[in-house]
């Protein structure tokens, strides 16, 4: 381990698990992760195409690499910058042309390549950037190395790859690829893996995780919540999430999970986007407003203190102030936990840039404030309705006050208590003192004993019936 590697992650949580499995196809090649960019021997950013604003901030960061990579030359030293991640795979070519001291670009589905293009770089005496940019037909998950490094207290595992879905306004089915689902076999191995190394939750990650359709040991394909199942029978993984959802894919067996396994936490994350129909049919999300209210009467009838959160898209083209009004009237009467609001962003090469009905960037800003402002006051509302409850938190990292530990209540609220260090990557009952806006004030009462595995699943309990 002579060498160092800054990687900086943009956008999703598929881009927090991509980073980590990056350094894990680079550390035989000697390769250790550093905390700054500043003398390093490599510097991947690991970018996000979703957004206008996500593609610049690459560009802006190269700049700023520069200064740090002549730095290094003038002490006889080489950095190499890397571009992965989404920009990488829409955008590789004007990289390499834009930005000359890019050494490498690579996208989401290649980076298991790095150690070859790596090599190929160092040998050419040439400053040519390289590109690898294919959709290979092989997947990279057969080539990644076991994870280098443990996780920490919580994990992300991707298990899910790509969409079919093709929203309008998406740039995800261009830059990922197809849907692709891991088999059942290899998801529950590094699942133990991680649990082995340390990790009690574990959040499945997909950029449609509940699209999820793997092929099992019993030849059969597993849903996600037949996937859940299996994993919480792992003894030592004491808590389980999966994000992101699609409402079209929230099927009998992924809410009847939300009832049955108690280390699935109460908390889901389900975009909406609008909750307008003409406006969802124009967006092509497959569903009505009334087919996202049944959902979520159904979750909530499987598991009653399921919490929601959310993903809404304002000034989509075409969206009336009707529209958007009715978006308010769902949201207000469903209640999110939390929640994410965007302009919507024109992305290159999807079908809603260039349709009629683009939406002034002056009413944009006015719907997303309001949206912002209800969602916010819905947000402080459910953590002020925490204050005196007791829950379980899992302390994650230290806090910044000295003796402060920081942690994640069941419906993803960060906890700030103190707390000795001896109880990072523990779980405990915590009483919650105050409800703030973006996170909670408690007590610490005690650690709590770690849970057993969760007996069987449903469809293996009708089997041997
Ligand atoms: N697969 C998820 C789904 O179906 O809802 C969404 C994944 S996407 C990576 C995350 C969020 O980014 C979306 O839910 C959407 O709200 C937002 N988003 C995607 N494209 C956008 C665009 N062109 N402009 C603004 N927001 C966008
Ligand atoms: Fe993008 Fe999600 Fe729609 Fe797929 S389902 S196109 S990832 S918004």
């Amino acid at each position: 381990m002579n060498k160092t590697l800054f990687i900086k992650t943009y956008g999703c949580q598929m881009n927090v698990y991509d980073s980590a499995r990056m350094a894990d196809v680079l550390a035989p090649l000697g390769y250790r992760p550093v905390d700054s960019p500043q003398g390093a021997d490599m510097v991947i950013l690991n970018t996000c195409h979703i957004r206008e604003k996500a593609a610049e901030k690459v560009f802006s960061e190269l700049g700023r690499l520069k200064r740090f990579q002549r730095e290094k030359a003038s002490s006889g030293g080489r950095m190499l910058i890397g571009v992965a991640g989404c920009v990488g795979q829409a955008e590789g070519s004007e990289i390499l042309r834009r930005a000359p001291q890019v050494d490498l670009v690579l996208g989401p589905q290649t980076y298991h390549r790095l150690p070859e293009l790596v090599a190929r770089v160092l040998r050419s005496g040439s400053r040519a950037g390289l590109l690898d940019t294919e959709f290979p037909v092989e997947s990279k998950f057969d080539h990644l190395p076991e994870e280098a490094a443990p996780r920490g207290p919580a994990a992300f595992l991707s298990v899910q790859e790509g969409c079919d879905k093709f929203c309008t306004f998406c740039v995800v089915p261009y830059t990922r690829g197809a849907e692709f689902s891991r088999p059942v076999a290899e998801v529950v191995a590094e699942a133990e893996r991680l649990v082995a190394a340390g990790t009690a939750e574990i959040t499945l990650v997909g950029q449609n995780v509940n699209a999820y359709h793997g092929a099992a040991p019993d030849g059969a394909s597993w849903g996600l919540g037949r996937l859940l199942c299996r994993l919480a029978q792992i003894d030592g993984l004491e808590r389980l999430r999966y994000t992101t959802s699609h409402p079209r894919d929230m099927d009998d067996e992924l809410i009847a999970a939300h009832g049955e396994l108690d280390k699935l936490m109460p908390y889901l994350h389900l975009p909406l986007q609008s909750g307008a129909d003409p406006v969802l049919n124009a967006m092509n999300r497959r569903h009505t407003a009334d087919d996202y209210r049944r959902i979520v009467e159904r979750l909530r009838a499987a598991r009653p203190d399921l919490a929601l959160s959310s993903d809404f898209i304002v000034g989509f083209p075409g969206e009336t102030d009707r529209d958007f009004a009715e978006t308010l009237r769902l949201v207000a009467e469903i209640g999110f936990a939390q929640a994410y609001c965007f302009k919507y962003s024109p992305r290159p090469g999807t079908p809603a840039a260039v349709s009629a009905g683009q939406v002034p960037e002056a009413v944009k800003a006015d719907r997303l404030a309001a949206l912002q402002s209800l969602l916010s006051a819905q947000q402080l509302a459910f953590n002020r309705g925490c204050e005196g409850r007791t829950m379980s938190v899992l302390l994650e990292r230290t806090g910044r006050r000295s003796g402060q530990l920081v942690g994640r209540s069941p419906y993803m609220q960060a906890v700030h208590v103190a707390a000795p260090r001896r109880l990072l990557g523990r779980i405990a009952a915590v009483r919650m003192d105050r409800g703030l806006a973006n996170s909670l004030a408690g007590t610490i009462l005690g650690e709590l004993p770690g849970t057993s595995s969760s007996g069987s699943c449903p469809a293996d309990r009708e089997a041997v019936a």
